[in-house]
């Protein structure tokens, strides 16, 4: 699974997160990042980046997605 590594994130209005928790959310570009080895897959710095486990990058909305980790993921094996 690719999961959402953000270049920016931020916490979410307090009266749109769940009540007693502050929601952290992807902003800007966001990479893919390989759940199991952590590697990003355009080669991006890893340790930059906000990662995101419970988003799956491809169907994640909302976030503006990498484009050369677009070509990488939709790539065959
Ligand atoms: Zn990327």
């Amino acid at each position: 699974m690719w999961q959402v590594g953000a270049e920016q994130s931020r916490f979410l209005e307090p009266e749109a997160a769940m009540p007693g928790h502050e929601q952290l959310v992807p902003v800007g570009l966001t990479h893919a990042v390989d759940s199991e080895t952590g590697d990003v897959a355009c080669g991006y710095e890893s340790e930059a980046l906000e990662f995101f486990p419970d988003l799956d990058w491809e169907s994640a909305s909302l976030v503006e997605r990498c484009p050369d980790c677009v070509q990488v993921v939709a790539a065959p094996e």
